[in-house]
């Protein structure tokens, strides 16, 4: 690049090419261990590998498992922002670069990469899906084929910005479907549905539907940020240079938590 390389937070000189600088980098909120096994929540207390939290208990999503790369406040909602809304295509690469090492534990077991997609109509008029660009960064990363196509936006949903849980979940329903050509894509794969923002789940939740309804045998979600309940608690302010690689332990967990979620979904009907 003929560029010198900048902050991609503060455009202050740097090191590297879709980096940040020193300055930046305690201003993103990695979500890091104790997290929700299926929700991929951060948790107060480390109870182990596979631990899941009451609410994903209470209340089991459609999806298998979630996973984000930063908590979506200061410069994690500043990054979504600049991608959706800046025309910075540019920053989809690193960003998707944190959410790789962040869905680690799920890439494993998916077999294609599937964004969210959005209403054609609204398409035509930004010109650019947030969802895609980072699934197809994930995609070129991990080397998992990507279907930018699988799944379509049928209804042209209201923003879900200023909407409460049950509304968001309410404008959401059925708004997505797969076409009928590509559901001999779906059948039987494990799915990893990319979006930008994890809010309350409804928006990942109804793709989910369409995608299981097609015949996916498992989806799993990973966003860039993820709108967490309340101040991020500090062992979440980690810098990055510390963070524990994943070492693909724990299959046996995942494998037990898996069979658990999907008996429960099963008792529920
Ligand atoms: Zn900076």
């Amino acid at each position: 690049m003929a560029f010198p390389p900048i902050c991609i937070g503060c455009s202050a000189a740097t090191t590297l090419h879709g980096g940040l600088c020193p300055a930046c980098w305690p201003l993103l909120a990695f979500i890091d261990k104790p997290y929700c096994f299926i929700l991929g929540t951060p948790m107060e207390f480390d109870f182990g590998e596979g631990q899941v939290s009451a609410a994903a208990l209470a209340d089991p999503p459609p999806f298998d498992m979630a996973r984000s790369a930063v908590v979506h406040h200061g410069l994690g909602l500043k990054l979504a922002s600049r991608l959706k809304y800046g025309d910075r295509a540019d920053l989809a690469r690193p960003m998707a670069q944190w959410m790789v090492r962040a869905g680690a534990d799920l890439l494993p077991f998916c077999d294609l990469v599937v964004p969210v997609p959005l209403h054609r109509l609204r398409l035509l008029k930004r010109r650019f899906n947030q969802a895609s660009e980072l699934a197809a960064q994930v995609s070129a990363l991990s080397g998992m084929p990507l279907r930018q196509d699988a799944l379509v936006r049928r209804k042209a949903t209201r923003s879900q910005v200023g909407l409460g849980r049950a509304e968001r979940a309410a404008n959401v329903a059925g708004a997505f479907a797969v076409p009928r050509r590509k559901r001999a894509v779906l059948k039987g794969r494990a799915v990893l549905l990319v979006d930008d923002v994890y809010t309350t789940g409804a928006t990942v939740g109804a793709a989910t539907r369409a995608l299981k309804a097609a015949g996916a045998s498992h989806v799993f979600v990973l966003t860039f940020s993820r709108v967490a309940a309340g101040a991020a608690p500090p062992h979440m302010w980690q810098d990055f240079s510390e963070r524990p690689r994943t070492d693909g332990a724990g299959y046996g967990l995942y494998a037990a938590a898996l069979r658990f979620l999907h008996k429960r979904k099963g008792a529920a009907g």
